[in-house]
């Protein structure tokens, strides 16, 4: 039986998944570490104890025991390594070793690795991506998270994570990265981005959640300012994607995060945009929506 676990800067998941890509059972536990944990000790206490638990649960709930589990995958922001959670900025994690810490309770193979990839693995295996060779899976949420496919094969570098489409420079002169850089795509693109703009343009509430700012654009999709403000959104995530289409030729780029939440208004723009871009203008893709939306970082991560 296999485990996957989904670590976000605001919840903590993990799902038992069967050999079909299907979630049994699932438990999650909200906690915003960056908020909750002084130190990165505290943080680390924090993330073994919510997974043993949600862990156990899921063991009892399902008459399994510890010895049933097969493997444990971890999908996880941040540039980790097999065994490391690192660069976890926003959660006060710089490098954590969590295979070594759950191997103690947990006696199978533990597997970690980016949540973009392991989303982007979850669409091509079981979603929306299946059948593609050469493909691209973009997750606009909170940042965007990216995966690549060329001959079926998700490419990884030696090195680090790799192909952070979202970090591609679009602007040097615009608005402040993250990652400390000016003008990267995800500046222009992630969903966070597009709900703080929103606030400042339509004079919304500062703590406007992500559905309050959907509600609200759904409501006055006719006005003139709103489709001045989503042309300009889509824009700009056109000229993302076409260098990816430009760079790699995909035969399909797929979208998740909250970004799908929008498609219906979306989509449609973006089709007609992306093609002012394009290098090659017979150029064959598909821009398509996530299936597997929220429990795509599971299932993903249970591959690994
Ligand atoms: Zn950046």
């Amino acid at each position: 039986m296999k485990i996957g676990i989904d670590i976000g800067g605001s919840h903590i998941a993990a799902g038992i998944v069967n050999e079909e890509g299907k979630i049994i059972d699932k438990e999650e536990k909200d906690i915003y570490l960056g908020e909750v944990a002084e130190t990165e000790e505290r943080a680390e206490e924090i993330i073994i104890a919510t997974i043993t638990s949600e862990i156990d649960n899921l063991l009892k709930k399902n008459n399994y025991t510890k010895s049933d589990i097969s493997k444990i995958g971890i999908a996880t922001p941040g540039n980790p390594s097999a065994t490391n959670l690192r660069n976890l900025v926003n959660m006060k994690i710089k490098d954590f070793n969590i295979v070594d810490e759950l191997k103690k309770t947990y006696n199978t193979t533990i597997k970690v690795k980016n949540d973009g990839k392991c989303s982007g693995l979850a669409e091509k295996k079981y979603g929306v991506l299946r059948g593609y060779e050469d493909c691209i899976y973009l997750c606009l949420g909170t940042g965007v998270g990216s995966a690549v496919f060329l001959k079926n094969k998700l490419l990884t570098p030696k090195l680090n994570t790799g192909f952070e489409l979202g970090h591609m420079i679009i602007d040097k002169n615009g608005e402040r990265c993250n990652c400390g850089n000016r003008g990267c795509f995800e500046t222009f693109a992630s969903i966070k981005r597009f709900r703080e703009r929103a606030i400042k343009a339509f004079d919304l509430p500062k703590d406007c959640i992500a559905e309050e700012v959907q509600q609200y654009i759904r409501k006055n999709i006719e006005s003139e300012n709103v489709k001045i403000f989503i042309d300009e959104y889509i824009e700009n995530v056109a000229v993302g994607v076409a260098n990816l289409i430009n760079i790699f030729e995909p035969e399909a780029i797929a979208f998740g995060g909250s970004f799908s939440y929008y498609d219906d208004i979306f989509m449609p723009k973006l089709k007609k945009q992306v093609e002012k871009y394009l290098f090659n203008k017979q150029t064959k893709y598909k821009l398509l929506v996530g299936q597997l939306k929220n429990d795509a970082g599971i299932v993903g991560a249970a591959e690994l």
